[in-house]
C-alpha cells in the first residue's frame, strides 16, 4: 500500500457516474461509492494509491451551490499536504461552474485538482466513466523530474482531453466528448501515452502556500441579450438592491441595441457600484467593445470588458471578488486580468496597420 503522501484523494460528489436508476420512476439518482467501486473492479489495478472521501449524500450537480465550493476547498485544505493529487467525481452539468470557482478558491495551487464524471453511469456496458476515473487519478499521481505536480491547476478531465477548468464548458448533453475549452489549447491530450503542452500549463511558485478562499457573494446575474428585450423586465432585475454583479451576454465581439434605456440603466447600474462584465454570446472569440458603435457605447456606460471569458468563470470569479473586495474599482481591475488563467487580454482588434 503507499504513504498517504504517493496518494491520491477521491472524492465524491455524486452526478451521472455513480447513479443508478429509481425502481419506481426510472429517473437516474446518485447512489453511493460502493456502487461505483463495485461495478470498477479493475480500480485495485490502478498504480497511484487513492483514498476516497464521499459526501454523505451524493447530489445530482444540479443541486451544487457555492456551500458546496466552500466544502471542497475544506476538503481540500484540510487534505493538501497529505496527498498529491485530488480527484473530484461530478456532475457534469454544472462542472465548469465548480471547476471555475475552484481556480479562484484556491490561491496559488501547486498540485493537480482534477474534475471528472461521466455521460453513461459507471453500471452501463458502454460507459465513460471507467476510462474518466481511471486516468484522472493516474493523472492527478504524475510528477516531473524536479518532483512537481505535471499539472498543478483544477481541471476537467473528460474523454482523453486535459482542460482548464476555468476555460472549460459543457458542449454536448449527449456525447461522449462533453468538455471543450474553445478560447484555450487544451494542457494534455491522453491517448496511447500522455502528451503534455507544458507552455500552457500553469506554473504557480511551489515555494509558496495554497491560500484557500472560502467566502463568495452570489448575488450575481447572467442575462443575455436578444433582440425585442423589454425595458420593464431589465429595470426590475437592474433595480434589485442586492445586486452586485452582472454578466451581461452580448452579440459577436461585444455588441448590444442602441437602446438609450438599456445604456442608461446599465450607466446607473455601474455607477451604484454594480460591476458589469460583457461576455460574448459566442462559443468562441473574444469581446471588444471598440470594434463597432454598438460596442463602444457600453464601453461609455461603464461596462467593462469579459475579454474571451466563458459564462461560467465570469460568474464565478464575479462572486469571489465581491466576497473579497468591497472597492468596485478594485473588483473591476481584477476582472480584466488573469488571476488563474481565465482570460487573455492581450490580443488587440486593431489591424496593424491602425495602431
Ligand atoms: N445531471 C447529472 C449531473 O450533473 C448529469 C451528469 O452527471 O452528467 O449530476
Amino acid at each position: 500500500m503507499a504513504q498517504s503522501e504517493n496518494k491520491v484523494l477521491l472524492i465524491y460528489t455524486g452526478g451521472t457516474i455513480g447513479m443508478g436508476r429509481n425502481p419506481l420512476t426510472g429517473a437516474l439518482e446518485p447512489l453511493d461509492f460502493n456502487h461505483l467501486k463495485d461495478n470498477v473492479p479493475e480500480m485495485k489495478y490502478i498504480k497511484a494509491g487513492f483514498d476516497v472521501y464521499q459526501f454523505t449524500n451524493p447530489i445530482d450537480s444540479s443541486d451544487i451551490d457555492p456551500s458546496t465550493w466552500a466544502r471542497l476547498v475544506d476538503i481540500i485544505t484540510e487534505n493538501y499536504d497529505t496527498y498529491m493529487g485530488f480527484v473530484i467525481l461530478h456532475g457534469t452539468d454544472t462542472m465548469a461552474y465548480t471547476a471555475s470557482a475552484l481556480s479562484f478558491m484556491l490561491e496559488n495551487l501547486t498540485k493537480p485538482v482534477i474534475l471528472t464524471g461521466s455521460q453513461l453511469p459507471i453500471g452501463q456496458l458502454r460507459t465513460d466513466g471507467k476510462e474518466n476515473l481511471v486516468t484522472s487519478i493516474e493523472l492527478a499521481s504524475l510528477t516531473d523530474d524536479s518532483g512537481h505536480a505535471m499539472i498543478p491547476e483544477v481541471c476537467i478531465y473528460f474523454s482523453g482531453k486535459v482542460l482548464r477548468g476555468n476555460r472549460a464548458t459543457k458542449q454536448n448533453a449527449d456525447e461522449f466528448n462533453a468538455f471543450d475549452t474553445f478560447n484555450y489549447p487544451h494542457l494534455c491530450e491522453a491517448g496511447v501515452n500522455f502528451t503534455f503542452h507544458a507552455h500552457h500549463i500553469l506554473k504557480p511558485d511551489f515555494t509558496k502556500p495554497m491560500i484557500p478562499h472560502k467566502e463568495l457573494n452570489p448575488n450575481i446575474i447572467v442575462f443575455s441579450l436578444f433582440p425585442g428585450i423589454q425595458e420593464s423586465v431589465v429595470r426590475h432585475l437592474i433595480d434589485a438592491p442586492e445586486l452586485r454583479g452582472i454578466i451581461l451576454r452580448s452579440y459577436g465581439s461585444g455588441n448590444a441595441p442602441q437602446y438609450p434605456w438599456l445604456i442608461n440603466l446599465l450607466k446607473k447600474a455601474t455607477e451604484r457600484g454594480v460591476c458589469v462584465v460583457n461576455i460574448s454570446q459566442c462559443i468562441s472569440g473574444r469581446v471588444e467593445m471598440g470594434r463597432y458603435n454598438t460596442g463602444y457605447q457600453l464601453k461609455d456606460a461603464g461596462v467593462i470588458s469579459g475579454y474571451d471569458s466563458t459564462v461560467e468563470a465570469a460568474t464565478t470569479k464575479l462572486m469571489y471578488l465581491y466576497a473579497r473586495y468591497d472597492n468596485i474599482q478594485k473588483i473591476q481591475e481584477l476582472m480584466n486580468t488573469s488571476i488563474a488563467g481565465e482570460i487573455n487580454t492581450s490580443i488587440s482588434y486593431l489591424p496593424e496597420d491602425d495602431q
